[in-house]
Parts: C-alpha cells; structure tokens; sequence
C-alpha cells in the first residue's frame, strides 16, 4: 500500500490515506474525520513518484 497525506478541503484535517498499488485516476473518498466526500485525483508518473489532488466533490 501506498500512503499519501492530504489535507481535507472541508475540515483541513492532514489526513493520511491509503492507496492501492494500482489506484489511479479519480474516485470519490469520505473523509476520515469529517465524512465528507473528497474528489480525489491520484497521478502516477513514470519513476512511481505519486502526486494527489483533493477537491470537495459538492460544495
Ligand atoms: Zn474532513
């Protein structure tokens, strides 16, 4: 697993979530301390370096 810390764009808790090896692309995910619905959006470049883009997923 891979483990990426973000912060919550409700909460602005630093959250730190788990990734499967093979996630990418974009999925909604609750946040852990406030439940509310992240857009996430995970890019993996070639050399495996992780890069996460959280957004509310409604306002
Ligand atoms: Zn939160």
């Amino acid at each position: 697993m891979d483990f990426v810390e973000c912060t919550c764009p409700y909460c602005f808790e630093q959250v730190e979530m788990e990734l499967d090896p093979m996630t990418s692309g974009s999925f909604v995910h609750d946040c852990a301390v406030c439940c509310n619905p992240w857009q996430v959006h995970v890019h993996r470049d070639a050399d495996g370096d992780i890069s996460v883009d959280v957004q509310r997923a409604q306002d």
